[in-house]
């Protein structure tokens, strides 16, 4: 440990090291000892802490809302318009999309990096806590990561996924971008994005609305508004009901377009890879539309061909218009246009935590109401019919529900109306508060042969 210690240091070093060699049940121990490590420090201990040079590939603990958590500092930087240094930071074991920038305040104790999951503070601890210590079932532990954005640790990925991830994560480490401004609104950016030369190093960028031009000066934004005559993403329009408006834009005939959208929806997604190469696919871009033009809500990208069977390549509901239904209106959209070309599809992986999650809970609904108002015996494969969802996708969604048996060499579905009606009526179940209106889709698919007929 290369850092001096103070009193309240050494408390905590020796509750780290302690939990390491017994990895029992120290959680409260080691919380205790961080909640008091700043609360104690005297003035002159804090001065000290200050001046304590920071080193880059080292672990400290940092303050994020009211709690100390372990992490890892990655950069530092001098932030003009605060007018002092800042330090980004790694949570450890917590999604990357909350690494961010923060003032030297907020940079406590160092401490040892032990093994990847024992670390003071992390979510393993709380995990452990708030179930007094019990065994948690491996369904109970799945649900809290996807919750609470808990990464998978290397350990627990096959090696080529951990080698993948490794390089992944030095390529794309540090987010430059703290913050976009888009039409009306000001959003915190998420994770690392590719924009070229100097435009991926600035912390604010300006984005137009319409035709998505990303810019790096107020002064040159004002005067795109003043000259941009888009008010509505290119292609055609291929669904209108009310407010909501979908067009389809073919990557090769709007190229630009759709390479500034990769680009700003890299910025709220940790895994996606395709930035400039946008020929091969097509993008579905929905929007709400008001007398001024019509907004950007989201979109989902589509293979041309995919040989995996992909009806989604990426997809994404910009933050401003998360949690009011939007994601699960692309989802069935998507959906929608699988079901006109008579094939069934599925996302591709990975998908972010976030898309897990609303594609789950959307595959759930569509299921339940179908069971819940069927008369008769359902195969899996009539339901994959009905649906345009993958007999793996309904499988792995009745099988977390608990209501399929694998019986004689397959799966079998097994309810009864009182089961359905008991998910239905429980809390976990999330009817859509936006749904597609088939009648309104002006699309067929194309004449290229279909990718996969439905069995
Ligand atoms: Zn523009």
């Amino acid at each position: 440990m290369v850092n001096h210690a103070t009193s309240d240091h050494s408390k905590m070093a020796s509750a780290t090291r302690r939990k390491s060699e017994n990895g029992a049940d120290l959680a409260e121990k080691i919380r205790s000892a961080l909640t008091d490590s700043k609360s104690q420090l005297t003035e002159k201990q804090l001065q000290e802490l200050e001046h304590q040079k920071l080193e880059i590939g080292e672990h400290y603990l940092v303050k994020r809302g009211d709690n100390w958590l372990g992490a890892e500092l990655l950069d530092s930087r001098y932030n003009e318009l605060a007018q002092q240094y800042e330090h980004y930071v790694h949570y450890t074991n917590l999604n990357r999309r909350l690494d961010e920038w923060v003032a030297r305040d907020r940079v406590g104790h160092q401490f040892e990096n032990g093994s990847e999951n024992g670390q003071p503070g992390g979510m393993a601890d709380l995990l452990n806590d708030q179930n007094g210590g019990r065994k948690i079932t491996r369904n109970q532990k799945r649900k809290h990561d996807e919750i609470n954005h808990v990464q998978k640790t290397y350990a627990e990925m096959d090696p080529t996924t951990a080698a993948l991830e490794k390089e992944h994560e030095a390529i794309t480490k540090v987010k430059y971008i703290n913050k976009i401004h888009m039409g009306n609104y000001e959003v915190d950016t998420w994770y690392f994005s590719p924009y070229p030369d100097e435009y991926g190093k600035v912390p604010f960028l300006y984005i137009c609305q319409y035709c998505l031009k990303y810019m790096r000066l107020e002064k040159t934004y004002r005067y795109h508004l003043s000259e941009c005559t888009r008010r509505q993403p290119p292609g055609e329009e291929i669904y209108r009901k009310g407010t909501q408006s979908v067009y389809e834009v073919d990557g090769s005939d709007h190229k630009i377009y759709c390479q500034n959208l990769c680009l700003l929806a890299k910025l709220f997604l940790d895994h996606k890879t395709l930035y400039f190469d946008v020929d091969p696919f097509l993008f579905y871009v929905l929007c709400e539309v008001d007398k001024q033009g019509s907004h950007l809500v989201g979109y989902f990208s589509k293979e041309k061909e995919s040989a995996d069977c992909n009806n989604v390549a990426c997809i994404l509901t910009l933050p401003p218009y998360q949690r009011k239904g939007y994601g699960k209106l692309i989802i069935a959209f998507s959906y929608e246009l699988s079901k006109r070309e008579g094939c069934v599809g599925s996302p591709e992986k990975p998908l972010s935590d976030l898309g897990k999650l609303s594609y789950r809970s959307y595959w759930t609904y569509v299921l339940l109401e179908i069971l819940r108002g069927y008369k008769g015996t359902l195969s899996i494969r009539d339901l994959s019919h009905m649906t345009s969802f993958t007999q793996q996708d309904i499988i792995s969604t009745l099988q977390s529900l608990n209501l399929v048996k694998y019986w004689k060499g397959q799966h079998v579905i097994c309810v009864t109306p009182k089961i359905i009606e008991e998910y239905i009526n429980s809390p976990k179940f999330k009817r859509p508060r936006l749904t597609i209106d088939p009648s309104c889709v002006r699309w067929s698919p194309t004449t290229k042969a279909p990718q996969q007929k439905k069995k």
